[in-house]
């Protein structure tokens, strides 16, 4: 399929632009909005494009922000307004097409296949959207346009504020050239530095190798590498109501018998797990846990509650009981799993009694820093654990 469908949405600067909506007077002015508190411990959420003139970025610690730009206006982030905000925006993308992955609080992709006869065509219901998120929110979103999810979203960072940048098939291989690596999915700083070392820095550089060197090199990301550096990536834009349960496994360089280790695993996968259900604002009922033993024997088994959850704690704690209560660690792991399945919509959930509020404002806090920051930079203490070994 080549054909313009996918549009990946984007509101610029979220947290800033909605201050700025707030109170006129800060508009035109460095903006920072930082985590929960202010404290110079904290890091920068949000900074206003005028902020990032002086070099403020997300992720900077707010310490460090405050040096470069001492006249900034720094702000506590007030995460109900932006929920509140971003339901208008969602009301407003689910308007044209009933394909909306929420990716974030202010982030989507859409599928707009089929909706052309009401809207006109993709690029033409991509300025449908920017214009009526303006009229209606007066905020603004870079769009981008192409034949998949992965230059939808290279397009909509392209010509950030107020973008909108399309990608067609014949401008693909243009685009691809003189992409820096990390822009690619999948690429993070420690990848980058691998590929570094065979002076691999734009995803042309890739192209001389072939799919079965490259998946030498580097297993499965590797091929994503092949195929993404090319702007191939078939993966299908997926609603909310089609996902059917949200998981993640890992399989160890080494069988793991020491339970320390492995419950330091769950929790990285616990929190991972919450992030997507946090992104799209849903919950589970039921909790599983999958593992495997150097003999490839492979083992599950599930627990259901009664209200479903989405925090990382009550995912993992529930999963821990799964593998303590039913003996599955008495032997070295080779592989370790975690999902939550019979999934429903934030808020359509049996109101919990019991749960603890503070559980899931952490979790909210650090899902927003990890949007930001990718994974591996933020976790909780627990975490720590594994990378010290
Ligand atoms: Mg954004």
């Amino acid at each position: 399929m080549s054909k313009l469908h996918i549009l990946h949405a984007d509101m610029d600067a979220f947290f800033s632009a909605v201050e700025q909506r707030e109170n006129p007077e800060l508009q035109k002015k460095p903006v920072i909005v930082g985590g929960v508190s202010l404290s110079n411990r904290g890091v920068v959420s949000t900074a206003s494009y005028e902020a990032r003139k002086f070099g403020v970025h997300s992720a900077m610690p707010i310490a460090k922000a405050k040096k470069l730009c001492p006249a900034g206006i720094y702000l506590p982030a007030r995460h109900g307004l932006y929920k509140k905000v971003s339901g208008e925006i969602f009301a407003i993308l689910k308007k044209y097409t009933p394909l909306v992955e929420k990716l974030s609080i202010d982030e989507a992709f859409l599928d707009v296949k089929g909706c052309e006869r009401l809207y006109g065509d993709s690029i033409e219901i991509a300025e449908k959207i920017k214009a009526e998120v303006k009229q209606k929110t007066d905020l603004t979103i870079s769009i981008g346009v192409s034949i998949n999810k992965f230059l939808a979203k290279l397009a909509s960072d392209y010509d950030k504020p107020d973008g909108l940048t399309v990608i067609r098939k014949k401008d693909i291989k243009e685009f691809m050239r003189n992409l820096d690596i990390d822009k690619i999915w999948g690429v993070g700083d420690v990848f980058a530095a691998k590929l570094a070392e065979k002076k691999i820095y734009k995803a042309s550089d890739i192209w001389p190798y072939s799919l079965e060197e490259l998946k030498k090199s580097y297993g499965k990301a590797g091929v994503k590498l092949f195929f993404l550096s090319r702007g191939i990536d078939n993966r299908d834009v997926k609603s909310q109501n089609e996902i059917k349960s949200v998981s993640h496994e890992e399989t160890f360089a080494e069988n793991i018998s020491d339970r320390d280790k492995l419950f330091a695993y769950l929790f990285k996968m616990s929190e991972k797990v919450s992030f997507r259900l946090h992104s799209n604002s849903i919950k589970g009922a039921t909790i599983f846990i999958k593992v495997r033993y150097s003999d490839f024997s492979t083992y599950s088994r599930q627990q259901s509650l009664k209200v479903a959850v989405n925090s990382s704690e009550e995912i993992y704690q529930r999963a821990k009981n799964l593998l303590i209560q039913n003996n599955l660690l008495d032997k070295p792991l080779r592989l370790l799993g975690i999902g939550v399945s019979n999934l429903c919509l934030e808020g359509q959930e049996q109101l919990n009694l019991f749960a603890e509020a503070n559980e899931d404002q952490l979790d909210q806090t650090i899902d927003e820093l990890k949007r930001k920051y990718g994974f591996n930079k933020i976790s909780r203490a627990r975490k720590l654990y594994l990378n010290n070994d």
